[in-house]
């Protein structure tokens, strides 16, 4: 199964809730931390391994503060070589 690593810049991040309440798979959670010599409340991965992948946090942050990118690019390239293959023969 693909799994995805999901990130959050908490430089960026300004907490506004939008991953925490659409991601389907609960990976977020707001809280408060020490960043920078200073408090700061931050989207927080939480749940690392529920991710599916879906792109919704990365879509809709407003603040382009998430990232997520396959762990296993062999089975990434292997996906699309199957593709292809579906492609070359449909
Ligand atoms: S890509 Fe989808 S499942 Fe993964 S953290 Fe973002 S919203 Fe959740």
């Amino acid at each position: 199964m693909l799994k995805f690593e999901v990130i959050v810049d908490w430089d960026k991040c300004r907490a506004s809730k939008v991953c925490v309440n659409l991601c389907p798979t609960y990976v977020f959670s707001l809280r408060k931390i020490r960043w920078k010599n200073s408090e700061k409340t931050v989207s927080v991965v939480v749940n690392p391994n529920n991710c599916i992948g879906c792109m919704g946090c990365v879509s809709l942050c407003s603040s382009n503060a998430i990232t997520v990118k396959p762990k296993n690019l062999e089975i990434v390239r292997v996906i699309k070589q199957s593709k292809a293959i579906t492609e070359f023969f449909s």
